[in-house]
């Protein structure tokens, strides 16, 4: 069945909607909640149901402590020259997301997740926990970190979630690199266009990492920020595993100036779509578009690609 290509050539913009939106707790808990709807009936129902509990564990530690503070030159650079003020890989991690870690491993083993996975993520010395995280950070997890990176990755995006959550989001205004995330630096994971209030039918990029999202028009590249090339790209409702309204919901937003690709899910399809959820309960969509030549842009810190 071939495969629907669809042009939206919607580029308005609403003067008053914010260009920047800071994450908060209740972004893992909706992204739970959204894990546990999408695993029913899925393929991948049990992967699905893990990564709910992950989500579950990452909001119920969110509040478990002080959110980490960017040092006063990088508050200071970020609002001369709009870098980002907690850029993923030069900001010095304290020991607070090893904390998380382990608290996260907790409530999952609790939940009745993995047992083997879980002991090696207890295994790990501080050393090899960092070496780990550096890796997911970095985009260069090794195959053999696999099992390991949803939960790694887990404990990263709660550490930078909270402290983005407690950044002065006015600062954030000078920033003009609209295809990586204004706190971290991080690609994004997909773009979601919001359905509702002053955000409504706004396209916003997703932080792979710490869940801050930013406002960029919606017929433009996320990758090389052309708005020539851009074509859109999904699987029949047949083939997609989900309600139809979930198929509808999701499409590869592939771009031919730089044959990259990243996810866009629309709130007014699926109300509940959330881009990491829905992420990795379509990924016989990366198949599909990776078949047609185009390489994915952004990471899931949940995922390792190589290894899943
Ligand atoms: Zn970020
Ligand atoms: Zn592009």
């Amino acid at each position: 069945m071939p495969t629907p290509i669809i042009t939206d050539g919607t580029t308005d913009r609403v003067p008053n909607a914010p260009r920047v939106v800071l994450p908060s707790a209740q972004t893992f808990a909706d992204r739970a909640a959204r894990f546990a709807q999408l695993a029913r009936g899925h393929a991948m129902g049990e992967f699905l149901q893990l990564m709910g509990h992950v989500a579950q564990a990452q909001y119920e530690v969110f509040d478990a402590r002080p959110a980490a503070t960017p040092s006063a030159e990088a508050v200071q650079r970020s609002l001369n020259y709009g870098m980002p003020p907690l850029s993923a890989l030069s900001t010095p991690r304290d020991a607070g997301w090893r904390a998380d870690l382990r608290e996260i491993v907790q409530r999952v083993r609790a939940a009745g997740g993995p047992a083997a996975a879980l002991a090696a993520v207890d295994a790990l010395t501080d050393a090899e926990a960092e070496a780990l995280a550096d890796r997911i950070l970095a985009g260069s997890t090794l195959n053999a970190d696999a099992a390991l990176v949803p939960f790694v990755g887990a404990a990263l995006q709660v550490w930078f979630a909270r402290a983005a959550s407690a950044l002065d989001v006015a600062a954030l205004e000078k920033f003009d690199v609209p295809t990586v995330c204004p706190v971290c630096a991080t690609r994004p994971v997909a773009s979601v266009v919001r359905l509702g209030g002053v955000r409504n039918n706004l396209r916003y990029l997703h932080c792979a990492l710490c869940s801050t999202e930013w406002n960029m028009a919606r017929i433009q590249c996320s990758a090389c920020e052309q708005d020539k090339g851009a074509h859109y790209l999904s699987l029949s409702a047949q083939d997609n595993d989900g309600s139809d309204a979930t198929a509808a919901a999701r499409r590869a937003e592939a771009c031919d100036e730089c044959k990259t690709y990243l996810k866009i899910f629309y709130r007014d399809k699926d109300a509940y779509a959330d881009p990491v959820a829905d992420d990795l309960a379509s990924l016989a969509l990366d198949l599909l578009v990776d078949e047609r030549g185009f390489a994915r842009s952004g990471p899931n810190m949940l995922f390792h690609p190589g290894g899943g």
